[in-house]
């Protein structure tokens, strides 16, 4: 194991702290803009080159969470033109023929004048705007296409620095560090393909659970559409390896009756999913944050909205040390504990949902009928489900959300 360096080494005086942060995806780079902003010298690497970073093919579910976090940030001004609103969400159980709706008056908000259930944004104009606004800060330095193996940032982090692990699923750093990490592979991978849709409501995100896996249809404007295709990894292959006629023609059969796949508009690709979580997201002042430190699947587009919670909370915890009213030594471990709730809610409730409707079980049809029946009929039963997706099962037990 590489020494990580301890707390005690931290100064009390908070604005001579730095953070080091590893790996600029969207929850690295999002947090180091946020610890910049709150006055905190932050270094951010990242073993590819800024092209590479923004050049990613793939679209985020946004919830509410994470646009509070954009708003706080000055972020969501530049990116709303960019992201398609959806303002209801179809939920089908393909083996029952049931469908449920949620509309906007299901969101469990302070302010009732939402516009939207969640939005759908572009992996490009993220990455942009966030490299933008963090080369444009005096604090940040970023060492992009650095390919200085992550053990070293660990064993030359010194003292009275921060090191944060943002490097992903595999991170190199958590393993380094031996930080203790539970991880069960699904049989489910899944397939992620945009394409173009006749017949669809340009305003609907709909999430189909089939027996072999739940697939996402998220709107990206227009006619384009980002499918994700949950099925076991095999087939998931084999579908990636087919042609575009045979992969939109295997699309037609199962997509929702009228709604029809015309044109494939990138390469599909296959990729394994898994359920993970470091139960402690720290060790000594090395912190993880985003998948470094938990990955669910993606059924209700759940992943990049709890990483995003991660630096929410991280945040709101380091403007706590910046004003003097929390000791550095105990931020590792409030954040560890902050997040624990949250985290766990969604992995087991993303699970649950995967083991409920991914099957053929007649044992379980009648419960699942119930299931759809009572969201369709019974408002608190919506609202409650869709505040869970929105702000994370612990929300419910907090007040209001803005
Ligand atoms: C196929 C697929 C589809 C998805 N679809 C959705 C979706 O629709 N909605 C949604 O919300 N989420 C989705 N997700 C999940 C989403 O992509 C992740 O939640 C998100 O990317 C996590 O961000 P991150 O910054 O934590 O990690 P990453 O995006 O993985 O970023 C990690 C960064 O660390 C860098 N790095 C890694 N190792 C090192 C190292 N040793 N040194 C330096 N840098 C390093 C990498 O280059 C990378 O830039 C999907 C994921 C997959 C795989």
């Amino acid at each position: 194991m590489t020494a990580v360096p301890q707390v005690r080494d931290f100064a009390v005086n908070a604005v001579q702290q730095q953070f080091r942060i590893i790996g600029a995806g969207p929850t690295g780079a999002l947090l180091a803009l946020g610890l910049a902003q709150q006055g905190f010298s932050v270094v951010l690497c990242d073993r590819l080159s800024a092209d590479l970073l923004v050049s990613r093919s793939r679209a985020y579910a946004i919830t509410h969470s994470s646009r509070r976090l954009l708003q706080d940030l000055g972020l969501w001004a530049d990116l709303k033109d960019q992201m398609e609103a959806f303002r209801s969400l179809r939920l089908d159980d393909c083996s029952n023929h049931c469908t449920a709706w949620f509309h906007i008056r299901d969101l469990r908000l302070a302010n009732r004048t939402a516009e939207a259930i969640g939005w759908i944004l572009d992996h490009r104009p993220l990455m942009s705007l966030l490299l933008e606004r963090l080369e444009a800060s005096d604090l940040v330095a970023l060492q992009l296409d650095d390919a200085t193996p992550a053990e070293e940032a660990l064993a030359n982090a010194g003292s009275g620095r921060w090191i944060v692990a943002a490097d992903g699923p595999s991170s190199m750093l958590r393993r380094w560090a031996e930080v203790p990490f539970w991880s069960h592979a699904y049989q489910q991978g899944c397939l992620t393909v945009k394409l173009r849709l006749t017949g669809a409501d340009q305003h609907c995100a709909y999430e189909l659970f089939r027996p072999e896996g739940p697939m996402a249809v998220l709107p990206l404007g227009q006619d384009r559409y980002q499918v994700v295709w949950s099925a076991p990894m095999m087939r998931c292959r084999d579908r990636t390896a087919s042609s575009p006629p045979e992969l939109l023609s295997a699309l037609n059969a199962i997509l929702p009756d009228g709604v029809n796949a015309v044109q494939l508009l990138d390469e599909p690709g296959a990729f394994p999913l898994e359920l993970s979580l470091a139960p402690r997201l720290h060790r000594g002042s090395l912190l993880l944050v985003g998948e470094a430190g938990h990955r669910c699947h993606p059924v209700g587009g759940q992943g990049l909205n709890l990483c995003w919670r991660d630096v929410t909370d991280l945040l709101n915890l380091t403007a706590a040390v910046q004003r003097g009213e929390m000791a550095p030594p105990s931020l590792p471990r409030r954040y560890s504990r902050r997040r624990r709730m949250d985290l766990v809610g969604v992995l087991l409730s993303t699970d649950l949902l995967i083991r409920f409707f991914s099957n053929h079980n007649p044992l379980l049809m009648p419960f699942r009928r119930l299931a759809l029946f009572l969201l369709k009929r019974i408002g608190w039963i919506r609202r409650f489900s869709l505040s869970a997706m929105t702000d994370g099962p612990g929300s419910l037990l907090k007040p209001l959300p803005k």
